[in-house]
């Protein structure tokens, strides 16, 4: 083998450490660095305390708390209405020449819903809203905005 200060050839090598750097050099050599003893054999000590534990998962942050704020809103409706929809459906009923228990009944609901709703105390749900406008022929949202074409 060679020697890594000097480059001749040598019948056995030690190690030494020059500033910092670990070389095997021949016999000659040794002089010119610190000895450092051979490493034990690296055979299995050591090497366990690196293994990762199994069981240890990545921590999860807890909670997980979701707001559904939306969807109040869609059951309770907000379609825009016109500010006198409730004289709207009667006046629209009464042209029908229907009692409120008519209209009522149409639509699968009680004489008093229709008497609330058009005395204006109980705001149909939007699916009411539409068998409304159809039974009665008769716009009970808000006027859309006016197209800005024209
Ligand atoms: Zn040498």
């Amino acid at each position: 083998m060679l020697c890594e200060l000097c480059g001749k050839e040598t019948p056995l090598t030690s190690r030494i450490r020059i500033e910092g750097t670990i070389l095997n050099v021949g016999p000659e050599c040794v002089r010119f660095g610190e000895r450092i003893d051979p490493p034990p054999s690296p055979s299995g000590a050591a090497t366990a305390a690196l293994r990762p534990r199994p069981g240890v998962g990545p921590v999860r942050p807890a909670g997980g708390r979701r707001l559904e704020e939306r969807d109040l809103y869609q059951e309770i409706g907000e379609m825009e209405l016109a500010p006198d929809w409730p004289k709207r459906v009667r006046t629209a009923r009464e042209a029908r020449t229907w009692t409120p228990e008519d209209l009522g009944k149409k639509l699968n609901e009680k004489k008093s819903v229709v008497l609330k709703i058009e005395s204006g105390s109980f705001r149909p749900p939007d699916d009411l809203v539409r068998k409304l406008e159809r039974l009665l022929q008769v716009r009970l949202r808000a006027e859309a905005e006016p197209a800005s074409s024209g």
